[in-house]
């Protein structure tokens, strides 16, 4: 049986955090969040990004800018941003219509304000080690490893998955911790085998309950980042699942965490963290 890793407290426990230093401190804090066209799933992201704000003592700005929106015109509200003192961080909700180049928009962020972690220059901060922003869901499972008491340094860790916003940045974040790091992907040959070395195994591969025991080593602690919405008539009343098969890999992990409330909850709890860091740093 494993011990459960609790998302939900650990994520709250953050956001608490932030709210105290805020307060304590007297620190005006601002996020601007910038929304292009209609996509429900974003929509409840950013709702649920602002009311976090609210939580922690943080000012939030919201853009809800049409689908229709140029790149150039986006381009200017974010420079606008940028040169606005009161504002410490700048969110762009992904993904953004496909005439708009997401690349060309993460980079028109000030690195000061790129809260997201998502720039060229927070992603080769990280790659050498230097201070910067952290992209939030791969520094979530760090807070839930550490928080929880599994010990990381010299480690075997197998990441599945090389996606630029969960599976690289882990591997970074994984190695700054001194674990030994293995990466694997679509393309990788004997991955049951692979997956099954490691005391630390963080899937994240965007498919429905795919990690059964045949991937885990007995005892190993299971990280699942996926996150999938499934049908709950068929499934017991269950709306979300993971990539990893919970109810297979539970009796032989030592630590799993489950969805939803594991991975889930620590991506706007960190993202608070940066907003903080950002308004300190400033
Ligand atoms: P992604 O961009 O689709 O990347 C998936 C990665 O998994 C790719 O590197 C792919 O390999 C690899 N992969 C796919 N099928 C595989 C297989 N059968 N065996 C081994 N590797 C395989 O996905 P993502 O953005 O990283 O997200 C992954 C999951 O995490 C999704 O379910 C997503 O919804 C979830 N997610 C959750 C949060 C959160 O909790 N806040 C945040 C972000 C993402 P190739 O590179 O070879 O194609």
């Amino acid at each position: 049986m494993a011990e459960i890793i609790d998302g939900k407290k650990i994520s709250q426990d953050i956001k608490d955090e932030v709210r105290d230093e805020i307060k304590e401190q007297g620190i005006s804090a601002c996020l601007a969040v910038i929304i292009v066209g209609e996509d429900p799933a974003s929509q409840v992201y950013v709702k649920n990004k602002k009311t976090a704000c609210e939580y922690c003592g943080i000012r939030s700005l919201s853009y809800e800018l049409p689908e229709n929106t140029s790149e150039k015109d986006l381009t200017e509200l974010i420079e606008k941003l940028n040169s606005d003192d009161t504002v410490d961080g700048i969110l762009v909700q992904l993904p953004l219509p496909k005439h708009i180049n997401e690349d060309n928009i993460i980079e028109a962020i000030d690195p000061g304000k790129d809260v997201d972690g998502f720039s060229r220059r927070s992603v080769g901060a990280l790659s050498i080690g230097t201070d910067g922003f952290v992209s939030c869901t791969p520094a979530g499972v760090i807070e839930l490893l550490k928080r929880s008491g599994v010990e990381i340094a010299g480690k075997e860790c197998v990441i599945m998955g090389r996606s630029n916003i969960v599976g690289k940045p882990m591997a970074m974040l994984m190695l700054r911790e001194n674990a030994t790091v293995t990466v694997v992907h679509s393309k990788t040959r004997h991955i049951e085998e692979i997956c099954k070395r490691a005391d630390i195994l963080i899937v994240a591969i965007g498919r429905p309950r795919m990690i059964t025991e045949d991937y885990v080593k007995d005892g190993a602690v299971v990280i699942d980042v996926g996150i999938h919405r499934i049908d709950p008539e068929k499934n017991n009343g269950k709306k979300l699942c993971g990539d990893v098969d919970y109810e297979d890999v539970e009796p032989v992990a030592s630590y799993i965490t489950p969805v939803p409330g594991g991975v889930g909850p620590m991506t706007i709890a960190m993202l608070m963290k940066n907003v903080l860091k950002a308004a300190k740093d400033r």
